[in-house]
């Protein structure tokens, strides 16, 4: 009886907790098919790039109204006129950067502060710049409640890199960019990759720059629709034209 008893008042107790048990584990089963369909199926075949996406709850990036539909394939809002890129787009920016263990990492755009949770379980030592001090400092508290304290988040215009921790092995510019920033090409380091949506305000191209022994090569990898990288160094007011 007394058995029972504790039994029953166990249970209010834990009241929730089978809930949100289950939603995870449907978040699990979304995110695997995400991985699967959108990412492995489309050509995204670095496994490390790959656990990242499986591991990260994208769910946690994006609003509450929006929560259903973060494993979908596209990107979503995430308030102040902003948005979490696509999950391909991410996994393929990631994919481009070839992030190694230790390599010191700049992305420019935090937004939600999803991609820079991607950069940082590469193992990379990730500083991410944003411009818009609401989004940084939601960013923020999301990064240190998901355990990505060592990321060090920044508010400013990334198209000025960010000095203070160049140079960098990778930079992933999360926003699109008439030109190529001079900053950010002058913040790499030998060796290093630069990966940066390159084109109209409506329409751009990803391209991958190199740089080796002062030199640079570049490489286009897919057509993208970013928002603007609005900037010293890139588009000077979102009412610019092309
Ligand atoms: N990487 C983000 C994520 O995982 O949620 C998505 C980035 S969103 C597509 C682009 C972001 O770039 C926006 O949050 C925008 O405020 C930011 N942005 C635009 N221009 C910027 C600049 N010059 N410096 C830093 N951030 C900038």
């Amino acid at each position: 009886m007394s058995l029972l008893y504790s039994q029953c008042e166990a249970r209010p107790f834990q009241a929730g907790r089978p809930i949100l048990m289950e939603q995870n584990f449907a978040f699990g089963v979304q995110r695997r098919a995400m991985v699967e369909q959108q990412l492995r199926r489309r050509g995204v075949h670095d496994e490390r790039v790959l656990e990242a996406m499986l591991k990260v709850p994208r769910h946690e990036f994006v609003p509450p109204d929006y929560r259903h539909l973060a494993y979908d394939d596209r990107p979503l809002p995430i308030g102040e006129s902003e948005t979490i890129s696509q999950p391909y787009m991410v996994a393929a920016m990631t994919e481009a950067a070839r992030i190694k263990p230790g390599d010191s990492v700049l992305e420019v755009g935090t937004g939600s502060g999803y991609q820079a949770a991607i950069l940082a379980e590469l193992g990379g030592r990730i500083v991410t710049i944003e411009r818009n001090p609401v989004l940084a400092a939601n960013a923020r508290d999301r990064l240190d409640r998901l355990g990505y304290s060592h990321v060090q988040v920044v508010t400013g215009d990334g198209s000025l890199g960010y000095p203070p921790a160049a140079p960098y092995h990778a930079i992933v510019v999360t926003a699109g960019s008439p030109r190529v920033p001079q900053p950010l090409l002058d913040q790499l380091a030998d060796g290093g990759r630069l990966v940066i949506p390159i084109g109209s305000l409506h329409q751009q191209m990803l391209r991958l720059i190199f740089k080796h022994q002062g030199q640079v090569a570049q490489r286009d990898l897919d057509a993208c629709q970013f928002v603007p990288l609005v900037g010293q160094h890139a588009w000077q007011d979102e009412g610019d034209s092309d």
